[in-house]
């Protein structure tokens, strides 16, 4: 009789789960289509439903529920919040880990969307050791020939490419998390700007007094008004792209008021040189559009300004 009642127990249980899973995975596929749809918010929606589902059948930290928090670094990935992105993403990459064999593919997935997040950091060293991490998981399983191993070839190259292209001439390394960044003061912040450029090696527009005119790369970058450095000095997307790569743009901050970027950032490109882009916060795209002039914010007006001079001169667009 015991035998018996456990045994309708376990058969009710096991309907229970299947009846769970079968609705996660419709999260999943919904997720999924509205990711490829753009609908990004709705998108994470469904895999945070799929994800508490699975958190509540799973142990801790199982690889059976790392698919939704890949598909969730994804969808912030899609939305540029690379911090978030991140966190996800090698949460997931840490359970699929632990799967083993079986989970190989998905592995390499997390890999693979960990090196891109870096690539749009601008971090092209970090993006290329994640990047190969993928590549040799996928040679293994797919073999060389198949269309998603040519696929991570091709963006690995690309990478490379980019990376050789923006490096600087001396070879100094140091990597500002968003804490740092975000933790200066505007200038001090503008001013490790024009240190590290100027350790670098690059140069911004000035006299030259053996030419006796202006020139392009002729000054070492230093900080007069603070509000006017970034968007006045700062004309060459090498320099723009080390900077990336060493964390002081593109990175939690907006270099047009000062303020963290909260949200999703929004991307100034100058309209002369689309090489030369770098994320912006929300209101100043919104000034810059003329759609609301935020009287309130002291530290965005001379920011806006700039901006709208800069907008003129240069045909900048924002997108
Ligand atoms: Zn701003």
């Amino acid at each position: 009789m015991d035998t018996f009642d456990n045994q309708e127990e376990f058969n009710a249980d096991v309907s229970i789960v299947d009846v769970l899973l079968d609705l996660a995975k419709q999260y999943s596929v919904d997720g999924l289509r509205n990711l490829n749809r753009k609908n990004y918010d709705i998108a994470l929606e469904c895999f945070e439903a799929e994800l508490r589902i699975k958190e509540s059948l799973y142990k801790k930290d199982s690889p059976y529920s790392a698919a939704p928090y890949c598909k969730i670094g994804i969808a912030y990935y899609e939305l540029r919040n690379y911090n978030k992105a991140l966190d996800y993403l090698n949460k997931a990459l840490v359970m699929f880990k632990m799967g083993g064999e079986v989970f190989l593919s998905q592995v390499a997935v997390s890999y693979n969307y960990i090196g891109c997040v870096y690539d749009k950091l601008g971090n092209s060293d970090k993006a290329l050791e994640y990047l190969n991490e993928a590549l040799e998981i996928l040679k293994s399983v797919d073999g060389e020939n198949h269309p998603t191993t040519q696929q991570i070839l091709q963006t690995i190259n690309r990478v490379k490419q980019e990376s050789n292209y923006s490096k600087p001439k001396k070879d100094m390394k140091k990597f500002y998390s968003a804490e740092e960044v975000n933790s200066m003061s505007y200038r001090e912040w503008m001013e490790t700007i024009a240190k590290e450029l100027n350790a670098a090696g690059f140069k911004g527009d000035g006299y030259s007094s053996v030419e006796r005119r202006f020139m392009k790369n002729v000054a070492p970058y230093e900080v007069g008004n603070v509000s006017d450095f970034f968007m006045g000095a700062i004309n060459d997307a090498n320099a723009m792209n080390y900077l990336k790569s060493i964390g002081l743009v593109n990175n939690g901050r907006c270099p047009m008021c000062g303020s963290p970027i909260k949200g999703t950032p929004s991307q100034f490109t100058d309209g002369m040189n689309p090489n030369l882009n770098f994320y912006i916060c929300n209101s100043c795209r919104k000034e810059g559009q003329g759609i609301s002039v935020n009287h309130n914010s002291n530290s965005g007006c001379l920011g806006f300004f700039v901006f709208v001079i800069a907008g003129i001169v240069l045909g900048s667009l924002i997108i």
